[in-house]
């Protein structure tokens, strides 16, 4: 079995989008994109990036451990590392 090109880079990034209470995850590296763009998540919904919080702030999101259970699953089908992510 040989890796799929796709997958150069096997991590998510478990991230609450701006107005969700859920972490999905994307493949979108974290910083890569300004915040409030849209970025699309494993389980193909389109999630806008959160702003960063203030510096010596711990992220309101920080608090949110629920995960969406169909970008899980297709984390696992592809074998994909998943890191938390707050901003
Ligand atoms: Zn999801």
């Amino acid at each position: 079995m040989f890796p799929s090109p796709y997958n150069g880079r096997n991590d998510v990034f478990w991230i609450v989008g701006l107005s969700t209470d859920i972490r999905h995850a994307t493949k979108v590296l974290p910083g890569a994109r300004p915040p409030g763009e849209w970025v699309p998540t494993l389980c193909q919904r389109w999630i806008r990036l959160p702003f960063p919080s203030l510096a010596g702030r711990v992220p309101t999101t920080a608090a949110i451990h629920e995960q969406c259970s169909r970008c899980g699953d297709i984390a696992e089908q592809q074998e994909c590392s998943g890191v938390i992510w707050d901003f």
